[in-house]
């Protein structure tokens, strides 16, 4: 084995697959300022910058709203593990591959599971959770992803959640890919337990999952019987260094030069505006949208349950899927996304994500493709 070792030199690519999405140049600037202690005043100023714009992004005077030191799979853990009791009932609707991961974790959480199931590339059949809640009245819990990453799908997260509290549920919602992409209204549309990604739509490099609890949510916590079973998670903990009014005592140690990244990430999107951020998200996917129909390619998702941040297109009979994606990635430095689980080698999947969702990436991309296909 060649034991020379030297610095990682990566070469720049334009990342349009369904994430990590191109991180702005400001952000990796703030990424590399220096390390001050996880504990020194300035950092927990920071800190509370950082819960400030998290609200706002998340639109929730919700006080535990806050990053996990780990990435978005984390802060779903984080939800079902402090959320779910032994025995307790959660329906999980799933019409995709992270409804399925949020079912696994209402089993190792030993919740009883109640799956709902759609086809994927549809959305959530309201009408079913409505069986659901009439055949499970004790149910707890109804959990489901906002903006399903393998599919491109929005589910209707207001109705759901709507119909979730008129049965008494606590809410709790995936927003990997739907934070700063999608309208998305965290008070108004009752959700209590929501968690995200910093690599979607905050254009933030990985590694950290946004997360918020609703009063409900804490109560329910504070009131458990069985102690969380992972302790780095166990938010009653967490909540000592970065609750209101928290101790600030030590937890672990925060990813310090990380969290300056999300800082400058929700700066941007205050700049920006949340709703010109959505919008702008809307007005590319229809750019992308329209070229990719006049090549004759076919989008997976309707138009009313389409995310405009994650475009899931067919591929086209007799195309060799890995071929095209490694022409793009070699001759391009193109990054765009395979399908996953079902829908593996039949469609690709193009993220319009923050910092890279802009006309000159559409028109790259279009232009790239149909390059690769000629
Ligand atoms: N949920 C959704 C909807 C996702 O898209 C992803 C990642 O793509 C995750 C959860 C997991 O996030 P992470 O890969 O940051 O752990």
């Amino acid at each position: 084995m060649d034991n020379t070792f030297s610095s990682f030199n990566p070469i720049s690519r334009t990342l349009m697959g369904p994430g990590p999405s191109d991180v702005d140049p400001r952000i990796l600037t703030a990424l590399a300022k220096p390390t001050i202690g996880h504990l020194d005043p300035q950092f927990i100023e920071l800190m509370d910058q950082v819960k400030q714009l998290l609200q706002y992004a998340f639109k929730t005077e919700n006080a535990l709203t806050m990053p996990i030191s780990a990435p978005g799979s984390a802060g779903m853990e984080a939800c079902f593990a402090n959320l779910v009791e032994p025995n307790d009932k959660v329906i999980v609707c799933q019409n995709g591959v992270f409804g399925g991961r949020m079912a696994q974790n209402v089993i190792r959480c030993g919740g009883e599971l109640i799956l709902i199931e759609d086809e994927w590339g549809k959305p959530t059949d309201i009408n079913k959770l409505a069986d659901a809640l009439k055949t499970h009245p004790d149910a707890k819990i109804v959990a489901f992803v906002h903006a399903e990453t393998s599919t491109g799908v929005k589910n209707d997260a207001k109705a759901l959640c709507a119909l979730a509290k008129q049965y008494g549920c606590l809410t709790l919602v995936d927003a990997v890919t739907s934070l700063a992409g999608v309208e998305l209204r965290v008070d108004e549309w009752q959700i209590d337990a929501i968690y995200s990604g910093t690599q979607k739509c905050l254009s933030c490099v990985p590694g950290l999952s946004p997360v918020s609890f609703s009063p409900a949510a804490i109560d329910k916590i504070k009131a458990r019987k069985t102690p969380v079973q992972s302790w780095f998670l166990d938010m009653q903990l967490v909540m000592e260094y970065w609750g209101e009014g928290a101790k600030r005592a030590y937890h672990h140690t925060a990813p310090v030069n990380s969290i300056y990244a999300l800082h400058e990430a929700l700066v941007n999107l205050h700049n920006e505006g949340l709703e010109a951020s959505w919008l702008r998200h809307q007005r590319c996917h229809e750019q992308l949208k329209n070229g990719l129909q006049s090549m004759g390619l076919s989008l997976v998702v309707e138009q009313d349950f389409r995310l405009p941040q994650l475009n899931t297109v067919y591929i086209p009979d007799g195309v060799d899927d890995a071929k095209v994606r490694s022409c793009l990635l070699n001759e391009f430095n193109l990054e765009i996304g395979a399908g996953l689980g079902v829908l593996a080698g039949k469609v690709w999947r193009i993220g319009l994500m923050g910092y890279g969702c802009n006309e000159r990436n559409v028109d790259y991309c279009l232009n790239s493709l149909q390059a690769a296909l000629d």
